[in-house]
C-alpha cells in the first residue's frame, strides 16, 4: 500500500487494510485496555472484526494470570466473543513449550504468580512446591534434586531465597533457563511503574553466567504456537497491532507479519522515527507499517 511506513493512517486507508488482512494479533495491555480499564472503542473493534469473520487472536506477556482468567476479564469490559482458544499468553506458551518443545522431564522451578503455575499444572508440567517456611535461607533449605528447568516471570513476591535457590539450579548446564517474557518495565497509573520480568531474569542472567531463552514477545514462538493452534495462517494476512516497538514490532517484524502501533501505552510514534531514522540496520526492526492513535480508530471502517 502506498501508505505503508511508520505513518499515522486513517479513514479509507484504515478500511482499506482491515479489509485486506484476515488475521489480527493484538497485544493487550496499551491496546486493548489499561489495567482494569477497557480502551474506549476498543471492544466495539473486537466484536465487529470477529462478526465480520476475521480471526482475531490476543498476544500477551503478562504471565501473571491462567487463560480462563483472561477470558472472564474480557467477558467483563464488554468484549462479547471472545474465547480461551485466542488467547495466547507468555504463561500458556511457556507450558507448552516445556510439555512440547523441550517436552521437560522432572520438575520445573518457577519465580513467577500463582497463574503461571496454574497454566504449567494445567498442562501437565509438575513445578517445585515452595515451602512456606519463614526460617528458610539459602544456608539450611532443602534444594530439589530433579529440577530439569527454571522459568521465570512476573513474580510480585520475589525474594532473595527464591533468585538464589534459581541461581543454584542453573549451575546444573542440563538444567534449561526459561524466561516468560523480557519485558523491562510496564506503566502504572500516575507516573508509577512496575518492573518487568526481564529485570528479574537480567539478575539470574548475572548470577548464572547464562542467557535465558525467552517465550514471549519479541520471541517467534508465540506465533508458531498460533500457526500451529489455526490452520493456514499466513503471515501476508496477519496484522501484529501494539503499543510497545522493542516487544510488538519487534515481534511482528521477527515472524514476517505487517505491523501497526496504536498511541494509547508505551510508544510514541517519535521514538518510532527515531529507530527508522537510525543508521544501525537492526534497529529498523522497531518500526511500525502503520500507527494509529487508538484502535478505535478503525471504528468509522464497520460503518456502511
Ligand atoms: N507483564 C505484566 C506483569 C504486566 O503487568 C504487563 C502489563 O500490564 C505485561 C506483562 C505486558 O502485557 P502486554 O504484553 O499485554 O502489554
Ligand atoms: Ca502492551
Amino acid at each position: 500500500f502506498a501508505f505503508k511506513g511508520c505513518q499515522k493512517i486513517r479513514g479509507a486507508q484504515i478500511r482499506i487494510l482491515l479489509e485486506a488482512k484476515d488475521f489480527f494479533l493484538f497485544d493487550c495491555d496499551g491496546v486493548i485496555w489499561h489495567g482494569e480499564n477497557a480502551i474506549t472503542g476498543a471492544a466495539k473493534v473486537v466484536n465487529a472484526l470477529i462478526r465480520r469473520g476475521k480471526n482475531v487472536v490476543f498476544v500477551t506477556n503478562n504471565s501473571t494470570r491462567p487463560r480462563e482468567n483472561y477470558v472472564n476479564k474480557f467477558t467483563r469490559l464488554g468484549f462479547t466473543d471472545v474465547m480461551l482458544d485466542q488467547i495466547f499468553s507468555s504463561s500458556y506458551c511457556s507450558a507448552l513449550y516445556l510439555r512440547d518443545v523441550v517436552k521437560v522431564r522432572g520438575q520445573v522451578f518457577v519465580i513467577g504468580c500463582e497463574g503461571l503455575r496454574v497454566e504449567l499444572l494445567e498442562a501437565g508440567i509438575p513445578c517445585v512446591e515452595e515451602a512456606d517456611d519463614p526460617d528458610a535461607t539459602i544456608y539450611n533449605c532443602a534444594l530439589a534434586p530433579d529440577v530439569k528447568a527454571v522459568l521465570v516471570g512476573h513474580d510480585d513476591k520475589l525474594t532473595f531465597l527464591k533468585l538464589a535457590k534459581a541461581s543454584c539450579y542453573l549451575r546444573d548446564p542440563e538444567c534449561l533457563f526459561l524466561a516468560t517474557d523480557n519485558d523491562p518495565w510496564h506503566p502504572l497509573s500516575g507516573g508509577r511503574i512496575l518492573p518487568g520480568s526481564g529485570s528479574l531474569t537480567a539478575a539470574l542472567e548475572v548470577a548464572s553466567g547464562r542467557k535465558a531463552t525467552v517465550i514471549g514477545k519479541p520471541s517467534r514462538f508465540m506465533f508458531e504456537c498460533i500457526s500451529s493452534q489455526f490452520s493456514g495462517v499466513d503471515p501476508a494476512q496477519c496484522l501484529m497491532v501494539g503499543d510497545r516497538l522493542e516487544t510488538d514490532m519487534l515481534f511482528g517484524s521477527n515472524c514476517g507479519l505487517d505491523t501497526m502501533l496504536t498511541l494509547t501505552g508505551v510508544s510514541q510514534i517519535e521514538e518510532a522515527q527515531e529507530y527508522r531514522s537510525s543508521d544501525l540496520t537492526t534497529n529498523h526492526s522497531y518500526v511500525p507499517d502503520y500507527v494509529v492513535d487508538t484502535i478505535a480508530d478503525f471504528l468509522p471502517a464497520f460503518e456502511e
